[in-house]
């Protein structure tokens, strides 16, 4: 007997899109688990909308690994909500994904690389630790919306990333949806959120947004950046590059 081919992941976002890819988002979480069982995980930056998706998967299983950029250059406030949400929603599994000692001592001695090279930066700090973070895994969800952004708005429900596959439950929401959910399940917000700030990130790269502009244009603002790198060709580059391969992908 021939040993069976694993589904290329590209063929199999494009089959889960066909069949799921207008489900709402608690079928889309329901398929992902059946589909890819312990082979699935969740990124969460437990940012202004974070609440929402953690709140899904937590109804369902909230022992999924919840995966978090431990970048060290997050605002107090996130961290303060984070251990809030874990501790609300009953999350057992999150996990604290951090840069590598060696690699900080040797780019950035000083703390500072931020100011001076900010792709370099969210490289080491950010993708790098997620590549090796997601590696074990099939899939892992994600919270991002078309709404978010003019960069995001063809977002699918499922998206290949080399040999492992993004979820988007949530990428059709938009800001009533949202916190309609967030009210009729009480859910706490983001501190930051009554200041202004929309969509956050590291501390020296978010500011807050005005009426009409972008959730995500307080980010890098004032630079050519609108993504970290993390949801780009950085983070596939990385996997390969480090030979790493999905279990069962
Ligand atoms: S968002 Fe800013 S501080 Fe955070 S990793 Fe990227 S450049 Fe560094």
């Amino acid at each position: 007997m021939l040993p069976e081919i694993p589904e290329p992941a590209h063929l199999k976002a494009q089959r889960l899109n066909e069949f799921y890819g207008e489900a709402d988002a608690a079928r889309i979480i329901a398929v992902s688990l059946q589909e890819f069982g312990t082979g699935l995980a969740a990124v969460s930056s437990f940012g202004a909308d974070s609440a929402i998706l953690l709140h899904l998967i937590a109804q369902v299983q909230p022992s999924l690994p919840v995966l978090f950029l431990q970048t060290n250059k997050h605002f107090t406030a996130t961290l303060r909500y984070q251990a809030q949400l874990v501790q609300e929603l009953g999350l057992t599994d999150v996990r604290d994904l951090l840069p590598d000692v060696s690699a900080l001592k040797t780019h950035d001695p000083l703390g500072a690389l931020c100011l001076t090279d900010k792709d370099r930066c969210c490289d080491l700090r950010k993708t790098q630790p997620l590549a090796l973070g997601v590696a074990p895994f099939q899939a892992w969800f994600t919270g991002r919306k078309q709404s978010q952004a003019a960069t995001r708005n063809s977002l699918p429900a499922f998206e290949a990333v080399g040999q492992h596959i993004r979820i988007n439950p949530l990428k059709d929401w938009g800001t009533e949806q949202l916190e309609a959910y967030r009210e009729a399940h009480h859910l706490p917000p983001h501190p930051l959120v009554e200041q202004g700030y929309r969509s956050i990130g590291c501390m020296p790269c978010t500011r807050a947004v005005s009426d009409g502009e972008d959730q995500r244009a307080g980010r890098w603002a004032g630079s050519v950046k609108t993504e970290c790198g993390i949801h780009l060709n950085g983070l596939e580059q990385h996997l390969q590059h480090n030979g790493i391969k999905g279990a069962g992908a």
